[in-house]
C-alpha cells in the first residue's frame, strides 16, 4: 500500500553496496502527477560509471557470479521473480507515484516484471550449443557464452518492465549487467535493485541513475562494456550505435515506431473499437509499439470514426488513482512537445477527451486527441507523437493498404483486423516490421514474443528466447581427435 512505499535513496548500486555518487551531485524527481519535487536520485558522472563496470568486471570475470553454474544462475532470478511478486504493490505504488501511469498500469507493469525473470530464469540452463559434422577425426563444438559486461540503458516509460525485459535475459545467460535508467522516472528500477541485491551475488547487476547524456554518454563509451543495449528515442540510438561500433561491440537498439491497425471491411468492429483506442490511450501513447495509426476500409470509415470519437470523448486524463485509464504525461517537456503535435496537425480533428477537474493544475495532463482523415504522408502520419493521438488513415484497396502501412520510416508492429483468412497471411507477410498481430493489438504484451523492429525502429531482439541469443555470442571449437 502507498503508505509502506519505500522510496529510494540517492544512491547507486555497485559491486553490491549502495553508494552516492562520487559527485555528490543529486537531481530533482518531479511527479507527473502534481509536478511537484518530491525526491532526488543520484546525478552520475563518468567516475562511476567506471566503477561499475570494474566491479561488473570482477563479477564477470572472479566473483561468485562466475562459478555459478546455468541452473544456479536460473534459480537466483526465479528467487527474484517471486521477490518482485511479494513487493508487487508498493512497486506498482512507487511506479505510478514517479511515471503517472494509472495505477492498473503499474500492478500490470510488475506482473510482467516478475514474468521477465521468471520466463529467463527458466531459460538459463536451456541454451544449447550445438555439434557440428567435419571432417574425419575431428570434433567440432558450438556453444553459447555470455559477452561479458553488458550494457543497458533504459526509458523512462516503463521503467520496471524495461528493466526486466533488458536485464533478466542478459543475467540469465551469464553477463554482468551495468544499467543506467532513465534520470525522469527509474526509482522502481532502484528499489527493484533493492530486491534484486539481496539475492544475486556482488557485481552482477549494477544501476547507476544519472543523466543521459553524462552517464548514459560515459557507459556507451566505456570501453570496458562488451554489448549494449539501447532503449529509447531513435536520435540516442543512433549514437549509441556510432560509439559501439567505435567499441568494436554489438547493441541492440529498441527505438520508436508508428505502428499501423489495418481494418479491413470484414473485421469484427465490435471486438476492434476497444483494442484500437485502448493501443493509443495505454500508458498515455507512450509506448513505442503503441497504435498510432488506423488504417480503415473507406466503406466502413464513416460508421467506425462515429464509434471511436464516442470513445475518445469518454475518456478523461485524470490522476492515477483507482480506475483512471490516462494518467499525466512524463513531464512539461513531453506535454509540451505532445500539444505541439495537437494544435499544429496537418489534419482535421475528430475528437477530443478531457481532463479531469480534479487534476492538480502542476500535473502533465493532455486530452486525448483523434484526427481524420489523414494523408498518409502528413506530418501527423509519420512522426512518433508519444502521446494519446490517434490518426485514421482511409484507403480502398489491400495493396493500398499494405503501401500505407509501410509508408513511414518505422516498422515495430502491425495490427490486422479481418475474417478473410487468405488476407490474414498475405497482409502479415507484407508488413515490414517484427511483430504482426491478427484480429488482436498487443502492445508491449508478452514476454515469450520476439519484439523489436527494423530501419528506424531500430534492429535486434529482446523478448523471447531470441533475447538469449542476443546477449551471447557463438564460439565453435575444433578438436583434432586423430
Ligand atoms: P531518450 O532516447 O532520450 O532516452 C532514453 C535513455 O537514453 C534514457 O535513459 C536517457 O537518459 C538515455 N540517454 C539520453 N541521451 C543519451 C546519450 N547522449 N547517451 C547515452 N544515453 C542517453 O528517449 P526517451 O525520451 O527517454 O524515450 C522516448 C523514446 O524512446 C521514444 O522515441 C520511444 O519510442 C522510445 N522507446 C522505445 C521502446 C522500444 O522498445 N522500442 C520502448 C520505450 C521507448
Amino acid at each position: 500500500m502507498a503508505s509502506n512505499m519505500r522510496i529510494p535513496d540517492p544512491l547507486n548500486l555497485i559491486g553490491g553496496q549502495w553508494v552516492p555518487p562520487r559527485s555528490g551531485k543529486t537531481l530533482e524527481v518531479v511527479s507527473p502527477i502534481d509536478g511537484e519535487v518530491f525526491t532526488r536520485i543520484a546525478d552520475s558522472g563518468a567516475e562511476d560509471i567506471d566503477a561499475a563496470v570494474a566491479a561488473a568486471r570482477s563479477a564477470f570475470e572472479e566473483g561468485e557470479w562466475s562459478r555459478l553454474t546455468a541452473a544456479e544462475r536460473g534459480r537466483l532470478l526465479l528467487r527474484f521473480s517471486q521477490a518482485i511478486l511479494d513487493n508487487a504493490e508498493e512497486l506498482a505504488q512507487l511506479e505510478t507515484r514517479d511515471n503517472g501511469k494509472p495505477i492498473a498500469q503499474s500492478r500490470a507493469d510488475m506482473t510482467v516484471t516478475a514474468r521477465y525473470f521468471e520466463f529467463y530464469g527458466g531459460g538459463a540452463d536451456k541454451v544449447h550449443g550445438d555439434v557440428i559434422p567435419f571432417l574425419n577425426g575431428y570434433n567440432v563444438q558450438m556453444t553459447r557464452e555470455p559477452h561479458g559486461v553488458t550494457g543497458h540503458i533504459i526509458p523512462w516509460n516503463y521503467p520496471a518492465q524495461m528493466f526486466g525485459r533488458s536485464v533478466a535475459a542478459a543475467l540469465a545467460m551469464g553477463n554482468a549487467a551495468v544499467m543506467k535508467p532513465a534520470e525522469d522516472a527509474c526509482l522502481s528500477v532502484l528499489r527493484l535493485g533493492e530486491i534484486a541485491n539481496a539475492i544475486l551475488p556482488p557485481g552482477a547487476l549494477n544501476i547507476v541513475a544519472g543523466r543521459g547524456e553524462v552517464a548514459g554518454k560515459a557507459l556507451s563509451q566505456h570501453r570496458g562494456i562488451d554489448f549494449i543495449s539501447f532503449t529509447g528515442s531513435p536520435e540516442v540510438g543512433q549514437m549509441i550505435q556510432i560509439e559501439a561500433a567505435r567499441n568494436f561491440i554489438g547493441c541492440t537498439l529498441e527505438l520508436g515506431g508508428k505502428s499501423p491497425q489495418i481494418v479491413f471491411e470484414d473485421a469484427d468492429l465490435d471486438a476492434a473499437l476497444p483494442v484500437l483506442a485502448n493501443a493509443i490511450i495505454q500508458n498515455g501513447g507512450q509506448t513505442c509499439s503503441a497504435g498510432a495509426r488506423v488504417l480503415v476500409q473507406r466503406s466502413i470509415y464513416d460508421s467506425l470514426m462515429a464509434r471511436l470519437k464516442e470513445r475518445f470523448e469518454a475518456v478523461e486524463a485524470s490522476p492515477s488513482e483507482e480506475g483512471a485509464i490516462l494518467g499525466p504525461l512524463i513531464s512539461a517537456r513531453q506535454k509540451r512537445r505532445v500539444e505541439g503535435y495537437i494544435d499544429n496537425a496537418d489534419a482535421p480533428l475528430v475528437a477530443r477527451g478531457r481532463v479531469a477537474e480534479h487534476a492538480p493544475k502542476g500535473g502533465y495532463y493532455v486530452a486525448p486527441a483523434l484526427f481524420g482523415p489523414v494523408a498518409p504522408d502528413a506530418r501527423i502520419a509519420q512522426e512518433e507523437v508519444f502521446g494519446p493521438v490517434l490518426v485514421a488513415i482511409p484507403f480502398d484497396t489491400e495493396a493500398e493498404a499494405i503501401r500505407i502501412a509501410n509508408g513511414t520510416e518505422y516498422g515495430l508492429v502491425a495490427g490486422i483486423w479481418t475474417r478473410d483468412g487468405g488476407r490474414q497471411h498475405r497482409v502479415a507477410k507484407a508488413m515490414r516490421c517484427g511483430q504482426v498481430f491478427v484480429n488482436g493489438y498487443g502492445a508491449g504484451g508478452g514476454v515469450e514474443l520476439p519484439f523489436g523492429g527494423i530501419r528506424k525502429s531500430g534492429h535486434g531482439r529482446e523478448k523471447g528466447f531470441e533475447a538469449l541469443y542476443e546477449f551471447s555470442t557463438i564460439k565453435t571449437i575444433v578438436i583434432n581427435h586423430g
